[in-house]
Parts: structure tokens; sequence; C-alpha cells
């Protein structure tokens, strides 16, 4: 065992504070990564507040982990000491079934597990994230990241990354798409990049007026302010896919009327409250919704090696550990410059 110093909820309404638990011993395929930088993720934030009501207290949030390998069990063939290691959402899944044979661990058939606020698969430990000094974690779950990449941008691709690349790559999102990009966030810049960077023709879809000058410098052609009547009027039946990265409730149907002949809306934001969704906006033009959770091992690989080959990484505020809650604060009012990142080195 050895002990990782953190930042932990407590339950639903106080903030964060320090806490210090035990980290299990190095197993043979384990590898144990000095976290340098986490992520954070507005997930963070539902969970912190108990929003999709199956949170486990305490709780250690982060799920997007950048490190340095500082311990190997005997059988890690993956990595070595030194090595600069990422590690996202996912931390172990059955490994046996058919979606995680078919690199497909994020729809494990049993459910994968969690970085933190769940159980490990001995149905017992609590699962306890990146907020912390280190961790131990099975090398399969864990990634290589490039040293070439500018490290405290990289860790938001570990979760807001392979969220939006894994969904673009499925629907063939390139050359000649319309993509309307709704909420730009965390997510939502990831997906600008990304789209971009595929060849798309990107639009943002926001109700921030303010950031309407860094969605053009991020890659996007066009803004569309959502809460004008006028506009929303102009784009009806306009895009091929829009990607919904939004954080807080809402209706899909405005949006889904801005898709166009069998255009396709893709769910990656989880609100606390479910959305109204009126079937005719779904008839009209033979559009469909669907949802899309993080990516597989093999792909969040794949996203890290074109981000190391491109140079995307995320726009980040560093914060220290103790700026968290007026982090999470700053991310209710959408005051996000577009993922806050955490500096490890003030837990120290
Ligand atoms: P975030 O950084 O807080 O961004 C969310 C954005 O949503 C805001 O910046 C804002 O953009 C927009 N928004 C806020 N209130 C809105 C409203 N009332 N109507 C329309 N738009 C609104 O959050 P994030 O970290 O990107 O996460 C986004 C969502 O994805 C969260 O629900 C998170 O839990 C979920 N998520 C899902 C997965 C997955 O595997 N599917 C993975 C990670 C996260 P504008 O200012 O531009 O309007
Ligand atoms: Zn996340
Ligand atoms: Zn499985």
């Amino acid at each position: 065992m050895s002990l990782s110093k953190s930042y932990a909820d407590y339950n639903a309404k106080d903030p964060l504070s320090s806490f210090e638990f035990n980290r299990r011993e190095v197993r043979p395929g384990d590898i144990q990564v000095e976290i340098l930088y986490c992520g954070v993720c507005h997930s963070d934030l539902h969970q912190v507040r108990n929003e999709w009501k199956d949170s486990i207290y305490p709780m250690v949030p982060g799920h997007e982990i950048v490190g340095k390998v500082i311990k190997t069990g005997a059988s890690v063939k993956k990595f070595k000491v030194g090595d600069i290691a990422g590690i996202g959402v996912m931390v172990d899944s059955c490994r046996v079934c058919k979606n995680c044979n078919d690199d497909l661990e994020q729809y494990c058939e049993e459910g994968f597990t969690g970085t933190y606020n769940t159980k490990e698969r001995d149905g017992k430990t609590i699962a306890q994230g990146g907020y912390s000094t280190q961790i131990v974690t099975d090398e399969h779950y864990v990634h290589h990241i490039s040293p070439k990449l500018d490290l405290k941008a990289v860790a938001p691709l570990l979760c807001a990354g392979i969220t939006t690349y894994s969904p673009l790559r499925y629907v063939g999102v390139g050359r000649g798409t319309k993509i309307g990009v709704m909420g730009l966030g965390g997510l939502g810049h990831m997906g600008v990049k990304f789209a971009a960077s595929f060849g798309a023709e990107v639009t943002v879809l926001s109700t921030s007026p303010a950031k309407e000058t860094d969605a053009r410098r991020l890659g996007a052609q066009h803004f569309l302010l959502t809460t004008d009547e006028a506009q929303m009027k102009k784009h009806k039946n306009h895009f091929d896919v829009i990607l919904n990265a939004v954080s807080a409730n809402h209706d899909y149907e405005p949006y889904l009327r801005l898709l166009a002949l069998n255009g396709e809306m893709i769910i990656v934001g989880l609100p606390a409250e479910d959305p109204r969704v009126n079937p005719f906006a779904l008839l009209d033009n033979r559009r469909s919704i669907i949802g899309s959770k993080i990516g597989g091992m093999k792909e969040t690989q794949q996203m890290l090696d074109y981000c190391a080959e491109k140079n995307i990484v995320a726009d980040v505020e560093v914060i220290s550990i103790q700026q968290i809650n007026e982090a999470y604060t700053r991310m209710l009012k959408n005051d996000v410059k577009y993922r806050f990142v955490i500096d490890m080195a003030s837990l120290k």
C-alpha cells in the first residue's frame, strides 16, 4: 500500500478538501504513476454534486490524468520507469466479453470500472481518481504520451479529447460535412479542433456571444448564437451532424430542427435531467440521435498519436488544487477557457 494525498468530496453540498488514502500494492500487471496534471471535467462536478444519483463518498474525482511512471509490476511490458503515461475515464473492464475483445472496453457488457466513484472489480475497493499525487493501474488501461507535447495541455485529451474524437470518427465527419458543435466548453472546444482538422465545415452553437472570437480561433468557420431566434431559424435543416456537448438541462428539439435530411445528433453531454424529445423532430428529415461514451483503449492511443502528429492539445487554464472549488463555480457560469487543469505539485 502507498499513501496518496488528494482532494476529496465528502458529500453533495460541501466543498472539496484534503484527504489521504492508500493505493493498492503494485500487482504484476500494474504500473504506478506520479500524477503531474489532472484535467477538470464537468463529469467531476456532476458526480461531486450527486447529479447522476450514484455518488460514493468520500470521492476523489479526476479522470484526465498525465504523469510519470515511477514503478512497474513484474509482468509489465508496455511501460518502463520514467515514461510519460496517461489515464482516462476507465481503469478496468471484464476483459473477456465481445466488446472488450473488440477494443470497445467502454461498452464492456459488465460495465467498465470508472477511474473514480465506482467499486473496483473486487466489489469492495472504492476507485479514487486523479486529484491525487499518484495512482496504481493495470497497464492495459494506461496510454503512452508523447513527451513532445505540452503535458498540462495533454491531460484533457484523456476524456474531453477521446469523447469527441471517437464519435466524429464513427459517423465519418470529414471534408464536406457541415457540423455544429453545441457548447463551447471542455468537450466542445476539442470537438471543434478535431472536426476542423478532419476538414469539416464547423459551426459553433453557443449560448455565450463572447465566445465567438475563440470559436473562430479554434477552427470554426461560423458561430451561431443559439439564444437568437432569427439565427436559429436561418439554420433550420442545415447541419449533417450536431455534436451535443452541453452539460446543462436543455430540450433537444430546437437543435434537432437544425439537422438536414438524415442528420445525426451525437449526444455526449450528460445533464442531470432527462431532455424532452419530440418524435416529430426526428421523423422530419429522418433524423437520428446517437450517444457515445468516451473511447476504447486502442482508439484512445490512436487519438493521442494523432494529436502528437498534428500538434493538437487542449486550451487550458492551470490551477492549484486549492482553487478547485472556485473552478467548479466558474464552470457552472460557462466561464472556462477551455479546460481547467490542476498542477498536482500544489498538493505536495
Ligand atoms: P463544460 O466545460 O462545463 O462545457 C459545457 C458547455 O455547455 C458550456 O461551456 C456551455 O457552452 C454549454 N451550456 C451550458 N449551459 C447551457 C444551456 N443551458 N444551454 C445550452 N448550452 C449550455 O463541460 P464539459 O466538461 O465539456 O462536459 C460537457 C458534458 O459532457 C457534461 O455533461 C459531461 O458530464 C459530459 N461528458 C460526457 C462524456 C461521455 O463519455 N459521453 C465524457 C465526458 C463528459 P456555451 O457557453 O458555448 O453555450
Ligand atoms: Zn470526463
Ligand atoms: Zn467486457
